[in-house]
């Protein structure tokens, strides 16, 4: 469930999940993360405020380099310089991962979360066998080599591939195969949060469907909840809990799934939601969103929207507004609200 950043760092999360008696998994509060560059540094990732609860499915959307990658490293903390984490908290099940040291980390990844990445081919060592790659991850976890093997059988028979395919290399897979044995991988040791990075991106459109229903499957099954990173706002129609719209480093809008896609508000999200075709109602032309995200490394001033949004106001390039709650768990950065 996305925090409330108008109610002070996630606060409002958090009297929601007491009141619901369901313990937040993940809770980032104001979170900051630069790039430091020879032109200044560039902050990807602004003042955000995002929550998991368990068993949600929380869909994050925004185009290329609004910092939603950024975002998801930071949180397994594999930024490397010159990215830097430069405040906010992460906490996961109550504990600051921030604060975490070496040992700690190593044990919070994989175990505790895991992400899946865009490209399989790229997060997939192409000279190791499938079988290997899954073997290390649970070695390296304390799993001995027999467990192991037998676990791997039963995820490659969870995520829908034959396990004789175990002993093959990664280019001896489809593109719809390799990305299932990523999926594999990242459940090996069954983590409580599952994040993934554009997981279907570089497939085709069936495959596209195949893996998602995959992924409901075994969330349905195994329980782990999943923060949903995409481009593509229409994926997240399907299973999402709670989405946050992301613009330029910022957090603009939040609100439950359905509520989104019923009642959406800040001009950014309506764009989004006009860039990709309904296969019900009646035939609309696509409008999409003019113009480019902004550089960050000198973002425009007040809305950053403001240079591209077809309701700008004489207020929107002054000062940036702040996030306003519009309804229960509802809440949009802009100056029409
Ligand atoms: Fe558009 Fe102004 Fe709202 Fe920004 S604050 S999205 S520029 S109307």
């Amino acid at each position: 469930m996305p925090t409330d950043q108008a109610s002070g760092a996630g606060a409002g999360s958090i009297v929601r999940s007491a009141a619901q008696n369901t313990p937040l998994l993940l809770d980032i509060r104001n979170l900051q993360v630069e790039y430091l560059t020879p032109h200044g540094p560039v902050r990807a990732v602004d003042n955000v405020s995002i929550a998991v609860q368990s068993g949600e499915v929380v869909g994050l959307a925004g185009e290329s380099g609004s910092g939603k990658s950024t975002l998801a490293h930071a949180i397994l903390r594999i930024l490397h310089p010159p990215a830097l984490i430069t405040g906010g908290e992460i906490l996961f099940s109550g504990k600051d991962t921030l604060t975490m040291n070496m040992t700690e980390l190593e044990q919070f990844r994989w175990r505790s979360v895991s992400i899946v990445f865009q490209s399989a081919m790229n997060a997939l060592n192409p000279v190791m066998r499938i079988r290997d790659q899954l073997l290390d991850v649970m070695q390296c976890h304390g799993i001995s080599k027999a467990e192991a093997n037998r676990q791997a059988v039963r995820l490659f028979e969870l995520v829908g591939i034959d396990p004789q395919r175990l002993d093959a290399y990664p280019h001896q897979l489809s593109g719809g195969m390799r990305q299932r044995t990523v999926i594999a991988i990242a459940l090996a040791l069954n983590p409580p949060l599952l994040i993934m990075d554009e997981p279907t991106t570089a497939l085709d459109v069936v495959v596209q469907k195949d893996i998602l229903q995959q992924i409901v499957h075994l969330k349905e099954r195994m329980g782990f909840s999943i923060l949903f990173i995409t481009h593509d706002l229409s994926l997240l129609v399907e299973f999402s809990t709670h989405i946050a719209i992301m613009y330029a480093g910022e957090i603009v809008e939040k609100a439950p799934a359905r509520e989104l896609f019923t009642n959406p508000l800040h001009p950014y999200t309506v764009g989004l939601m006009n860039s990709f075709p309904s296969i019900r109602g009646e035939k609309k032309k696509l409008t999409g969103i003019p113009g480019s995200p902004p550089d960050l490394i000198s973002p425009p001033g007040g809305c950053r929207f403001h240079p591209r949004c077809p309701r700008m106001m004489p207020e929107c390039p002054v000062k940036a507004p702040a996030n306003k709650a519009v309804a229960e768990d509802h809440t949009v950065a802009c100056y029409l609200y």
